[in-house]
């Protein structure tokens, strides 16, 4: 019997008023392991209605308090990282030593907010005019909401939230309806660190549960990450109503490769950034753009590699690469595989039909090589958020960077190179938000801040570092004066022009 998951409400668990529920899978086995709730409006309203209620006092609580409160809860992460990362895996397939490393990812997001009390501090001017000060404040917006895609149960709601609850923002998290027990559960460890009731809230849901949020007049900021198309729907929902909307979409990364790239390093690190967690991050490697030679030196190596990867269920060792999120999605990367043969590339690798043995009903796809990739091709044209790498020849670096920064995406690329000038070059050059030189998956520490360019961000503002803090920040800029005694001011009448 399923166990049924219920929403997270003002620090407990609330059954939904809603009636709605899905099932949630394993992936691996094509069992279903959990009943999720679907919330309805009344949830979603109960919900902001919480987190309303906890703003006043959350954001009057010191940031240092605040901090000590985060920190509690990244030891409570890191003591319950292993059953976290369990979850990850048998929910969404990955490997347990994937799913580790993106849990750690995500716990660096709750380090870096554990500095906000120096992360808040604003700017400061003395004499802006004569005797006149000037600094800025940043205040939290209020209700915060967050809207989570599949692929990374634990790491991308903790781009979002610790930041936003340590700017003093009190936040309501709608994780995807696929993968919601992490996120569950990070609710209750927030609060055995001390978060107090109603500043951090969970609804599971589909579409309704959304679009409840978009539509609410007391949510004041939407982080979302998903795919494109629903990240623009998100973005001009949000704005419509008034709301600050970051929406990180999907993402069609290519790596250039040049002929004097240290091919067997080039190939080992691409064949882990395009199957890594079978090809579902939105910073994979799934296009690669060999120019000249690189070419004919690299597809033997890749084929090798990706050939050799170990299949099958993410908690077994040694398993290298997991299945896909659900046999929708397997059906749609096999077919995108049938166009990719129809349309006239050389299908080099064919994942299609893998049943790993005693797993005939996971939702498998192998890992799948094409070469000779034209731009026109459906496999080039799509994200496939598969196991599936393709290769396209270029003649010259110029033709690569055209191509690149032709394709509507722009989250991630990298260049392989063993030269300063292409690299160089490459980064100046290139139009996407996070690039790597010799490094595949280029995703910014905590630190730094991540997002995409083009069709992969609607909106101004990354996640995370300082680019996350302005996000969940309203600025407030103060003039001050101190009159001496009797000093009087010049024509009031007319626009000051301070100095
Ligand atoms: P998705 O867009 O289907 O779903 C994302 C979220 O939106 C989920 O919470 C889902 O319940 C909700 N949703 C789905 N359809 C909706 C609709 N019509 N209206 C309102 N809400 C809706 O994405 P996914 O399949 O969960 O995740 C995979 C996608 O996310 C890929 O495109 C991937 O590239 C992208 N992604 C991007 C980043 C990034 O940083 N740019 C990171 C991770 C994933």
């Amino acid at each position: 019997m399923a166990q049924t998951l219920k929403l997270w409400i003002a620090g407990k668990p609330v059954e939904a008023k809603s009636g709605r529920s899905a099932e949630v899978f394993n992936p691996a086995t094509g069992e279903v392991v959990r009943q999720v709730p679907l919330a309805g409006k009344a949830d979603v309203d109960a919900a902001v209605a919480a987190a309303k209620a906890a703003f006043p006092a959350w954001r009057d609580t010191t940031p240092l308090r605040r901090a000590r409160i985060l920190t509690r809860f990244r030891e409570l992460m890191e003591r319950h990282r292993e059953e976290l990362t369990q979850l990850a895996s048998e929910e969404h397939g990955k490997t347990l030593e994937d799913a580790a490393g993106s849990v750690q990812r995500g716990i660096e997001v709750i380090e870096f907010a554990s500095g906000v009390p120096h992360l808040l501090k604003g700017e400061q001017a003395e004499d802006v005019g004569r005797g006149v000060d000037c600094h800025s404040i940043l205040q939290p917006v209020g209700v915060c909401a967050g809207i989570t895609p599949f692929n990374f149960p634990v790491m991308v709601p903790l781009w979002m939230f610790p930041v936003a609850i340590a700017c003093g923002n009190t936040f309501v998290l709608k994780p995807s309806e696929r993968v919601p027990s992490c996120s569950l559960r990070m609710a209750e460890l927030f609060k055995e660190a001390g978060l107090p009731d109603g500043v951090f809230n969970v609804v599971p849901g589909d579409k309704t549960a959304v679009d409840a949020l978009l539509h609410h007049p007391d949510v004041g900021a939407v982080s979302f990450v998903g795919s494109t198309p629903v990240a623009k729907y998100i973005y001009e929902t949000g704005a419509r109503n008034g709301k600050r909307v970051q929406a990180l979409g999907g993402a069609k990364n290519h790596a250039v490769v040049m002929p004097d790239a240290d091919m067997e390093f080039t190939a080992d690190a691409l064949v882990g950034a395009a199957y890594g967690s079978a090809g579902e991050r939105c910073m994979a490697i799934s296009t690669v753009v060999a120019v000249g030679e690189a070419g004919d030196q690299l597809l033997p190596l890749l084929k090798e590699r990706a050939a050799r990867i170990k299949v099958g269920a993410g908690n077994v060792a040694g398993v290298e690469m997991g299945p896909v999120i659900t046999a929708a999605q397997r059906d749609r990367i096999v077919s995108l595989i049938d166009s990719g043969v129809a349309q006239g590339a050389e299908l080099v690798l064919d994942g299609r039909g893998l049943k790993p043995a005693g797993l005939d009903k996971g939702f498998f796809v192998g890992p799948t090589l094409f070469d000779q990739v034209r731009p026109e091709m459906d496999i080039y044209r799509e994200e496939i958020f598969g196991p599936a790498l393709i290769v396209l020849r270029a003649d010259s670096y110029e033709a690569a960077l055209r191509l690149v920064n032709a394709n509507p995406y722009g989250n991630g690329t990298a260049i392989f190179t063993g030269s300063g000038h292409w690299a160089r070059r490459f980064q100046h050059e290139i139009e996407v938000g996070m690039i790597g030189i010799n490094v595949p998956i280029p995703v910014p520490m905590a630190f730094f801040s991540f997002g995409g360019w083009k069709a992969s961000l609607f909106g101004d503002l990354h996640m995370h570092g300082m680019e996350g803090v302005y996000f969940y920040t309203r600025t407030k800029v103060v003039t001050s004066r101190w009159p001496a005694p009797a000093e009087r001011m010049a024509n009031g009448l007319v626009m000051p022009t301070l100095g």
